[in-house]
């Protein structure tokens, strides 16, 4: 099953992903994790994953074949500076 955007020429397969559908974001995550990471690290704002950083300064998400997904185990994150 493919899935579609109405608002971005993205597919992406898999029920478990996330794409988000914010203006200027567009951004498809292999799981809930990095959607909510990328939202809550900047309330409100989409924060670009390659940005987001655990507590001991490590990227939180890769991308990978043009999804985010989840690199390490921390689940603190914040936007590096
Ligand atoms: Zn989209
Ligand atoms: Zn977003």
């Amino acid at each position: 099953m493919t899935n579609t955007c109405s608002g971005c020429p993205s597919t992406w397969t898999g029920t478990t992903k996330c794409h988000c559908s914010a203006v200027g974001c567009h951004r498809t995550f292999g799981s809930i994790f990095g959607f909510d990471a990328h939202r809550q690290a900047e309330p409100g704002h989409c924060t670009d994953p390659a940005a987001l950083r655990t507590k001991d300064g490590r990227p939180v998400l890769e991308l990978r074949d043009g999804i985010w997904i989840r690199r390490g185990a921390g689940d603190y994150f914040s936007k590096a500076p």
